[in-house]
């Protein structure tokens, strides 16, 4: 926290929206170890514990009970100390060097060092407690990654053969698999009224078989992950995707599915960066469609365009939205045109 408040009203950070939060004392639930700040990536790369790099580690001179180790980057210092307990390493502290002045760091750090001893810059229970939930958040975010991957590649196998399943993995290890996703895809071509096969749709179905009911989270998070991978816009779906063991049906065009293929060859990690796993956009408006259409729509669960020409699967909780813009002007202009037509 220390080394935070130095670093948020410094500069330097390759990330300007990050050094606001830290700036504005807002903490990112990812690891610290991650902050792209030039002081943190270089101290995360020398004392990640990879006996690749221990060689590169540097000894700040006059310090040995405890030891405290050197971090340097342009014209960043910082010290780090190593738990002899666990190995785990801490950036205890960081400032700037400013060669023969006594307010260089590592000559401050000194003077404090032998004027307060060690203890102040020594991880506290709160940091401690704070490297835990890291600890549990990268875990978490590790698993909806690869349950992510796993949706794609199952609903890739579903786009080939029409069916497929996969396996939903437990969070902790060695716990029940909670349970089996199950992906369908049907085609209806010519349905959306255009030869474009680009433009051709799909329904894509997804269910869940829930093994095991104790977690809640874990499957309702499953499910949002596995429909966010298919469409992220909560408008292709026939209903909220927060109920767990229904059979939700989205449509989707050929593009959409194409893209899906394609980005399935995308790193991990790339993933990781890009994709904000499990948001769905949620539906803002209600568009205006002919009423038989919305009726038929309704009971198959399948899109409809709107007058704006917006794509949308009608679900009875649109009647709360506001009525979108660009569909009641043409609403409008039809309504003026088929009157004109009338006189
Ligand atoms: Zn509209």
């Amino acid at each position: 926290m220390r080394c935070l408040k130095v670093l948020g009203s410094g500069g330097d950070w390759g990330d300007e929206r990050q050094q606001e939060l830290i700036a504005a004392g807002t903490l990112l639930p990812r690891g610290l170890h991650t902050l792209n700040h030039p002081m943190v990536r270089h101290a995360a790369a020398v004392y990640n514990g990879d006996p690749n790099v221990v060689a590169q580690r540097e000894l700040i001179a006059d310090t040995s009970d405890p030891p405290f180790w050197k971090v340097k980057s342009g014209r960043w210092r910082g010290a780090v100390w190593i738990d002899p307990n666990d190995g785990q390493a801490w950036l205890v502290d960081v400032g700037i060097r400013r060669a023969d002045s006594p307010t260089d760091f590592y000559a401050a750090f000194l003077a404090s060092l032998a004027a307060e001893g060690p203890a102040p810059f020594l991880p506290t229970a709160d940091d401690r407690d704070r490297l835990k939930l890291e600890i549990a958040h990268e875990r978490l975010r590790d698993w909806e990654l690869s349950l992510y991957l796993q949706s794609v590649e199952v609903l890739l196998e579903a786009v080939e053969t029409g069916y497929a399943r996969g396996v939903i993995p437990t969070v902790l290890e060695g716990g029940v698999d909670p349970a089996i996703l199950e992906i369908e895809v049907e085609r209806y071509p010519g349905e959306w009224g255009t030869d474009d096969p680009l433009e051709q749709p799909a329904g894509v179905a997804v269910q869940l078989r829930v093994n095991n009911w104790a977690d809640r989270g874990v499957l309702t998070r499953a499910q949002l992950i596995a429909c966010s991978a298919i469409s992220p816009y909560e408008q292709d779906w026939d209903a909220a995707p927060e109920v767990v063991g229904v059979r939700l049906l989205a449509t989707v065009s050929e593009a959409r599915l194409l893209y899906i293929k394609a980005s399935a060859d995308l790193d991990a990690g790339v993933v990781a960066e890009q994709v904000e796993l499990g948001d769905l956009a949620p539906v803002t408006h209600a568009h205006l469609a002919k009423t038989s259409a919305i009726a038929a729509a309704s009971i198959d669960g399948t899109a409809v365009r709107g007058l704006c020409g917006q794509w949308f699967v009608p679900r009875q909780d649109h009647g709360a939205l506001p009525e979108c813009e660009e569909c009641l002007t043409r609403y409008e202009v039809f309504k003026a045109a088929s009157a004109e037509a009338k006189n």
